[in-house]
């Protein structure tokens, strides 16, 4: 079955060109799926625009649009067996993992359907001041979207954008990473079997440059929402200027973990593992950088170091793995780059730094939780986000060197602050310039609560109701009666 989805229809690529899906963890062959281009993607963008300028869609109620969302929420669980491993082939992620992503996409659509339900259009009645003049702000669809998501939250990635996008009555163009997109598939089936009309859902798989570039200066294009690296970010920023569109881009981290000595040891040590070794470290917040006071450092990397060369890495289905693959060999050759490079300039490795020799796990793009000790914040592995199982340590004496090495980067999506002072937590939680600030915890997020970053870690925020604000217009109409 061709897999692209425009105007309501399945086609195969115009080039007719096809791509193989390799399961990071073995190497084993998942599907080949259709592989699309330039053409796909502007007629693509012709069948949102359709939608919008002519479908009912942006003019429903919206509560017919948050009940929509309800919808689709009970298909996603009702599939969430099969999403779950779809994920997990295409990413290499253990499947507890992807289980709790397609929990988190269906908890999203949810969130966004109830807000609206909720708010209607958000719309206002201002006083001018005139008994013969009526004055209401409204809300309304911004129009056609392009959506842009990386591979390693693949669906969950696209849920923060499609079910806000959707709440606000938009058409869209799905644009997936060309490495993991059977999830954005079997969504677009999903959207079709809702009953949403043909056109406002809308499907392009294929590279980067190829499929995604065309959207981005698309002049029938309103809105880019990116998911993605920072040098991606920062050309779609500049492919949008040209026609000025709305952007939203959510980037990387370089995200700092400051442990104070007086931090509960055992909780600590547990969260700054799970910070940087989750999902082989393929994750937008990771815990990277560990900043730990001087006086704690030596016994609290020592057991870091200690349990981190405890970790088995192991496919996605192997119910002993704690962790898994990198996404690609060319991912795994970079991640192995930025350690030998930290060591050039001086970093002491205290664990992993080596693919692993296991004959079971040759076939797949494995590297081991790694620490590398006595960083400084000029070296590029501290400074630039590697995607991979690499923790660095740098240690401070004073609450104020400890929020100036936090936030001695460009980026700032997020990053932990552990003591057991609740003063000084909320004192260094307000100076650090971070989109997130966890205090005693280390990732958890809520569909409720704005995520995105500060610095060129992105524009604009996803989730909350901010999320759902970045796919409306604001419009104001004066009546003179
Ligand atoms: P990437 O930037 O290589 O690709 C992301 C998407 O952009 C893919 O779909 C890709 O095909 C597409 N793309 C690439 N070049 C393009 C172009 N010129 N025009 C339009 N589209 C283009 O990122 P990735 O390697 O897939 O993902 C990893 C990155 O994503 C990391 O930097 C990570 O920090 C970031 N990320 C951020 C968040 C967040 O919430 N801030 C969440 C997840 C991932």
């Amino acid at each position: 079955m061709p897999e692209l989805f425009l105007g309501g229809r399945w086609q195969a690529a115009a080039g007719g060109a096809t791509r193989e899906i390799r399961c990071p963890a073995d190497g084993s062959l998942v599907a080949v799926v259709d592989e699309g281009g330039a053409e796909d993607a502007r007629a693509a963008v012709a069948a949102a625009r359709r939608a919008f300028d002519t479908g009912p869609w942006p003019h429903t109620t919206a509560a017919r649009r948050g009940a929509e969302l309800l919808r689709i929420a009970s298909l996603l669980e009702r599939d969430k067996a099969d999403l779950a491993r779809a994920e997990s082939l295409d990413t290499g992620k253990r499947l507890v993992e992807s289980e709790l992503d397609i929990d988190d996409v269906a908890a999203c659509f949810r969130y966004f359907g109830e807000l609206v339900i909720e708010e209607g259009d958000g719309g206002r009645d201002v006083d001018a001041g005139s008994t013969t003049v009526e004055s209401r702000v409204v809300h309304e669809p911004v129009g056609v979207c392009a959506l842009i998501t990386p591979w390693n939250y693949p669906l969950l990635q696209t849920a923060w954008k499609v079910a806000p996008a959707l709440a606000a009555g938009n058409t869209f163009v799905l644009k997936p990473s060309e490495l993991t997109p059977h999830t954005a598939i079997h969504l677009m089936r999903l959207l079709a079997e809702s009953g949403l009309p043909d056109g406002v859902a809308n499907l392009v798989l294929g590279p980067g440059p190829e499929a995604g570039a065309p959207l981005t200066d698309h002049p029938d294009v309103d809105l880019v929402s990116f998911t993605g690296g920072l040098a991606t970010g920062r050309r779609i920023m500049a492919a949008a200027a040209t026609t000025v569109k709305r952007v939203a881009l959510e980037l990387g981290g370089k995200n700092p973990n400051i442990v104070f000595a007086d931090a509960d040891f055992e909780t600590a040590v547990d969260h700054a593992l799970t910070a940087v070794f989750l999902h082989s470290g393929q994750v937008c917040s990771a815990g990277t950088r560990l900043l730990v006071e001087d006086s704690l450092h030596d016994r609290f990397v020592d057991e870091v170091v200690r349990r981190a060369r405890e970790i088995r890495l192991g496919g996605p289905f192997d119910p002993a793995a704690r962790t898994g693959p990198l996404i690609s060999a060319a991912h795994l050759a970079e991640v192995e780059a930025y350690v030998a490079a930290g060591l050039a300039e001086g970093a002491v490795l205290r664990c992993g730094g080596a693919r692993p020799d296991d004959p079971a796990l040759a076939n797949g793009h494995y590297y081991p939780p790694t620490v590398l000790d006595d960083c400084t914040p000029g070296m590029s592995v501290v400074r630039e986000e590697s995607f991979g199982p690499v923790l660095t340590v740098e240690r401070f004496t004073a609450e104020d060197e400890a929020v100036r090495l936090a936030d001695d980067t460009v980026y700032g999506l997020a990053g932990a602050v552990w003591t057991t002072d609740p003063a000084r937590a909320d004192r260094v939680a307000a100076r650090l310039r971070l989109g997130t600030v966890w205090i005693n915890d280390f990732h958890p997020y809520l569909p409720q609560a704005e995520w995105g970053g500060f610095k060129q870690s992105g524009t604009g925020r996803e989730l909350g109701p901010s999320g759902l604000a970045e796919y409306r217009e604001t419009k104001h109409v004066w009546r003179n009666t």
